[in-house]
Parts: structure tokens; sequence; C-alpha cells
């Protein structure tokens, strides 16, 4: 039995008095919700700014970026052991940093490393293009992201990796997937390949997220898949109801 996940990408939003605002909106209703992990993820501007308001809520703290190299002349990035001080969390090869950024399969596998090293719970994003979903891609770029990312883990330690598909048609537009096609790929595609790369039963416990215009009016259309673990929340998580809402409905 795995316990669902959901995670808030806040992206490039919320100043930090901003941010204390939502965090202090979501802390009362979302330390109600049992049986749900939750982790919110603000700009690195914003972590030192709410993690003491976040102790002892039992809702996590996650930064979305991090570099895999211990310090060093790395102009603008932030380390590993940075974001350990504040958070538990961090979100590894976002769909947009990946377009935007430059990251790679092998840079998000450097920072998946780093990540388990600095004992972190990773949130490893994969997720195929429109242009790759329109020419029925999907399962070979997927499968192509998770074998490349998540290269070389001990299967002693992959069980805390949690991996978000996130089809890039899907993100920030108002078009989610199907619960159903979201399903087949976590079932037919993510499983099976984290199943040869850890073994079967270390792949039954790994949570796989869907993310992409999840709402509150759609979350439910997710999580009654079987093979849909929780959700990594973007636009939807800077609104409190929403978040709330959807975290509800991820209780089993
Ligand atoms: C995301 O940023 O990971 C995401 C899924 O965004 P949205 O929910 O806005 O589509």
């Amino acid at each position: 039995m795995r316990t669902p996940f959901v995670a808030g990408n806040w992206k490039m939003n919320k100043t930090a008095a901003e941010a204390r605002e939502l965090v202090s909106q979501l802390l009362g209703p979302l330390t109600d919700v049992a049986g749900v992990e939750k982790v919110l993820c603000p700009p690195f501007t914003s972590l030192f700014a709410v993690t003491s308001m976040l102790e002892g809520s039992g809702i996590g703290l996650g930064a979305q970026n991090m570099h895999w190299e211990e310090k060093g002349a790395f102009t603008g990035e932030v380390s590993p052991g940075m974001v350990k001080e504040l958070c538990g969390y961090v979100i590894i090869g976002h769909s947009e940093r990946r377009t935007y950024f430059g990251e790679t399969d092998a840079t998000v596998n450097k920072k998946l490393h780093a990540a388990l090293k600095h004992d972190l719970t990773p949130i490893v994003c994969v997720g195929e293009t429109l242009e790759e979903y329109e020419s029925g891609r999907t399962s070979e770029v997927v499968l192509r992201q998770i074998t490349l990312g998540l290269a070389d883990v001990a299967p002693a330690n992959a069980a805390r990796i949690v991996v978000a598909y996130e089809p890039v048609w899907a993100i920030g537009t108002g078009k989610a997937s199907s619960g159903e096609n979201a399903n087949f790929v976590h079932g037919q595609v993510i499983r099976p390949a984290l199943s040869r790369l850890f073994g079967e039963e270390t792949a039954q416990a790994m949570r796989i997220l869907y993310g992409g215009s999840v709402t509150a009016a759609n979350a439910s259309e997710f999580f009654q898949q079987p093979e849909i673990d929780g959700a990594l929340v973007g636009g939807a998580s800077l609104k409190a109801g929403e978040f709330v809402a959807i975290v509800r409905a991820a209780v089993k």
C-alpha cells in the first residue's frame, strides 16, 4: 500500500511575504488531512521564510531545483547541502528546466544521486512533449528518461524516489491528460521500467505521481486510478482552497 503524495510546485510565484500568507491559509486545513504526504515547493527565496511555520505541521518543504555539486564557482546555483538545511524534498528535471535551462537526462541523474546522498526525497519529473505525444512516442521517451535519469541507483535507495509523470502538453495548458491515459503510462511504461531497474518489490513501493493541469475538479479522476499515487500540482497549488481540495481528494 503506497501512501498518497501531493506536492505543490509554486514555480516562480510568491514573494516571501506572499508565501507566508499562502502558508498561513494552508496550515490548518492541510494539517487536518491525514494519510497523505503533503509537500510545498516555493521558490528558493521563500524557503527560509516558511520553514518555521511548517515545523510540526506534517507538511514537508521542497526546493524546485538544485545543483549536484557540493560547492564552488557556480554563480546563481544552490547546492544540495544548502537545500538540505531547509528542505526534505527536491524537484528534479521539471520539464520547464529541461526546456528553458538545458537540463538533460544526464544532469537529472547527477542531481538525483546528489539528492539521495544528502537524504533528500527526490521528485523526478518525466514526460513527453506534444510533438512526441502526437507521433506516438510517449513510451519511448518516458522509458529513456526513466532509464537514464534513474541509472546507477542502488535498489535500497530507490524506494524513496518519487516519480512524477508530467506530459509537457498538459502542464499549465488547462488540457489535462485523461486519468486512463496517465494510468496506462504509469502502469505499462514507468512501473515496469522501475521494476527492471530496481526489482519488482521496490518498484511496487515507489510512488508515481501525475502532473499537468490537475485541479480540484479533476483530481479524483486521477486518484481513483490504481497506478496513480498522487499529484504534482502547479497552478492550482497557488490557491489555498484548490490545493486543499486536491489533497483531500488523495485520501484513500
Ligand atoms: C507543474 O508545474 O509541475 C504542473 C503540473 O503545472 P500545472 O499543474 O500548472 O499544469
